[in-house]
């Protein structure tokens, strides 16, 4: 048996070579702290995607399917954030979130697309 240091309260303890924890409630409070970072991760991830979609959605049902660059910045529309991407020989990358494809024009903004070319 070697010294080993908890990596939850830095505690030492003495344990197997693969032994990380002093106690159960070390290891589950180190996985819980883990878990939670990683949640925390997903739903401000989540939230962007939503945003973003409700902005598409929106534009889309009134119509309009350029979003200029101003708009674009006002209404907090990321547009990194997306959940699938196609890039196609000479022609822009088409972006998609959820259900609703655009493609990023440069300064003109993002231009939705109505079709699945
Ligand atoms: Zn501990």
């Amino acid at each position: 048996m070697e010294k080993r240091y908890c990596l939850e309260c830095g505690e030492g303890f003495l344990g197997r070579i693969d032994k990380r924890f002093c106690c159960d409630a070390c290891r589950n409070s180190y996985h819980n702290a883990i878990s939670r970072q990683s949640k925390a991760y997903s739903y401000k991830i989540n939230s962007i995607l939503h945003r973003n979609h409700s902005i598409l959605s929106e534009s889309l049902q009134s119509g309009k399917l350029q979003l200029d660059r101003k708009e674009m910045e006002e209404k907090h529309f990321a547009a990194r954030f997306h959940t699938a991407s196609k890039r196609k020989p000479l022609r822009r990358t088409v972006y998609t979130c959820y259900d609703i494809s655009y493609r990023i024009e440069g300064r003109k903004g993002v231009r939705i697309l109505t079709d699945s070319k």
